[in-house]
């Protein structure tokens, strides 16, 4: 008799996910099976959910990109991992390994690229298949729940943090202190950025400031760049904008000192209009930063093993994540929820 497992499936966009019980996956040859113990709910999630991005996935499926678990089976040929590693099943979720981008060390926009939890099942389950080539290797000191937001949050704003190419001593804003956000404003204190935070919550703006920001703007009172500019002496030499509202990235364009760069992380569905004059006379830079490489995992998660960057979670069974996804939309998750498989 085939096993079964519970998941949270997604069958028509924009509607409450269901829970079912469905066949616990095979690992096929040159795959893993998981045993998710961990999944953190990002932003992500709800686009998938809701169908808002140009490319949509197939329905139905299992959305989930930040889950933690214990290898449990090998398909034929695996060498990668063996059983009882703790990795975690990242957004990347695989590529083929030979292209241009590839060689490159940018996996991330390889065009054979697979997602996880949108065109392969994610961890909203207790099981997933994964390719053990791209899984994260969890470092043995952080615990699941722990590790859970740094497998998309925390390598995202880290990468993002690095396309700024801003400099220890200088200013970054970092907009948006939500899921991403709370990381970025640590890993850029750890990289020896002074911090801009910004946001149009007063709650996560006090949360930036325990954890370590110089100084915080909220964008829904009076004028946000100005506000940047004055604290910044001049404007941010590196924005990153993980905001999911389009407000936030025609700002953090004019928050970007001269000759900065403003790295584009947040995915709310649309455009935004680019003052041109400004970027062009200002030699400002935009640019897309796409979660991270294996190489960026590895030292992201390095950051949170030596204690400098730490995510802060709250447990919740997958059975919530219809609430869950609710409060996500409105802006009242306070950083990471993180969806609990071991029953704790
Ligand atoms: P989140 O919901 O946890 O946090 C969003 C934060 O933005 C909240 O604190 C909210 O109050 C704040 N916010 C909303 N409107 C704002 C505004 N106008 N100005 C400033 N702050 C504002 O979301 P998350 O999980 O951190 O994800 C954020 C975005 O990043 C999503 O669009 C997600 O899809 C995207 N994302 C992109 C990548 C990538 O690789 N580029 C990876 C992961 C997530
Ligand atoms: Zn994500
Ligand atoms: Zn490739």
């Amino acid at each position: 008799m085939t096993r079964q497992m519970q998941a949270a499936v997604v069958e028509q966009f924009g509607k409450p996910l269901k829970l079912r019980e469905v066949d616990v996956p095979t690992a096929g040859p040159g795959q893993i099976l998981v045993k998710t113990e961990a999944c953190g709910v990002c932003h992500t999630d709800l686009h998938a959910a809701k169908g808002d991005w140009p490319v949509k996935p197939t329905l139905p499926f299992i959305p989930g990109h930040e889950g933690i678990g214990r290898v449990v089976a090998l398909g034929a040929g695996v060498t990668a991992v063996k059983e009882g590693d703790r990795v975690g099943v990242p957004w990347l979720y695989s590529a083929c390994g030979h292209c241009e981008h590839c060689l490159a060390a940018w996996e991330t926009v390889c065009a054979q690229a697979q997602f996880g939890g949108y065109t392969k099942n994610g961890g909203f389950a207790d099981y997933i298949v994964a390719d053990p080539n791209y899984v994260a290797h969890v470092p043995a000191g952080l615990t699941a729940r722990d590790a859970a937001p740094l497998i998309c949050a925390g390598v995202t704003s880290y990468k993002g943090i690095k396309e700024t190419a801003a400099k220890p001593g200088q200013w970054i804003v970092v907009s948006g202190i939500g899921g991403l956000g709370h990381l970025a404003v640590q890993y850029a204190k750890a990289m020896g950025l002074h911090v801009c935070a910004v946001d149009i919550d007063d709650g996560k703006l006090a949360h930036a400031k325990l954890l370590g920001a110089d100084a915080v703007v909220n964008a829904k009172t009076g004028d946000p760049v100005q506000a940047v500019k004055t604290a910044t002496d001049g404007g941010a030499h590196g924005v990153l904008i993980t905001a999911p509202s389009l407000a936030a990235f025609k700002q953090g364009v004019g928050m970007t000192r001269k000759r900065g760069t403003c790295v584009l992380v947040g995915l709310p569905p649309g455009e935004f209009p680019t003052p041109l004059f400004d970027v062009v006379a200002n030699c400002i830079t935009i640019r897309g930063s796409f979660v991270g490489t294996r190489h960026d995992m590895a030292e992201a998660l390095a950051f949170a093993a030596e204690g400098k960057v730490k995510a802060d979670s709250e447990l919740q069974p997958l059975s919530a994540i219809n609430n869950v996804f609710e409060r996500l939309e409105h802006g009242d998750v306070p950083s990471r929820v993180v969806l609990d498989f071991t029953g704790a």
